[in-house]
């Protein structure tokens, strides 16, 4: 367990905090939510194309392409942003 440098204000935060204790940026883990979204979309399509392509009586394996390949995708989001945090700082104007 290492600690975490704020890059906003250098403090040291406990890994696992969700809020920097000197600053009080929010500390975000692992992939962006969008990355999992475009994921979802890119199996979507994959999936309709795919079953299209296919007679209506094997119409399921559609679901079972779409479903690998957002499988496969979010593997590879895990891979990449799995160990990725975010300092968010939220700057107050009001
Ligand atoms: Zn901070």
């Amino acid at each position: 367990m290492s600690n975490l440098i704020c890059p906003h204000c250098r403090t040291q935060v406990p890994r696992g905090a969700t809020v920097c204790t000197g600053c009080q940026a929010e500390v975000k883990y692992g992939p962006a939510n969008g990355l999992f979204g475009a994921a979802f979309l890119a199996a979507a399509v994959v999936g309709y194309k795919v079953g299209h392509m296919l007679p209506d009586s094997m119409s399921f394996g559609g679901w079972i392409a779409g479903l690998a390949v957002f499988g496969g995708l979010s593997a590879v989001i895990q891979k990449f942003y799995g160990d990725r945090v975010v300092f968010n700082r939220v700057y107050r104007t009001r």
